[in-house]
């Protein structure tokens, strides 16, 4: 047969053009695409620190090292979890 896209001649049995990659069937979207469940995962995660920091500023004893820090979380956290959800895949999570 002949593919409808380029109209080389392939194997009749061919599942795509050897050419020019065309299916040579009209193919249902059998190539489901997993959807980035962990994408998902770490956001949730990262909102969650994030409200785990916010809801600990007003725990931390005012004035000292403490209440600061868990000021300083919040954003962090909130940048990080940007920056996870955003990033460009997997084992580039702790890259500096
Ligand atoms: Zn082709």
């Amino acid at each position: 047969m002949t593919c409808r896209s380029c109209n080389a001649i392939i194997a009749d049995k061919a599942i795509v053009c050897y050419k020019c990659g065309t299916p040579t069937m009209e193919t249902p979207a059998v190539v489901a695409r997993p959807q980035p469940r962990s994408r998902a995962a770490v956001g949730l995660v990262g909102v969650a620190i994030t409200a785990l920091s916010a809801w600990l500023v007003p725990m931390t004893p005012e004035g000292t090292w403490m209440r600061w820090a868990a000021w300083a979380a919040v954003p962090v956290a909130t940048y990080l979890t940007a920056r996870l959800i955003r990033g460009s895949g997997s084992g580039k999570m702790l890259r500096r």
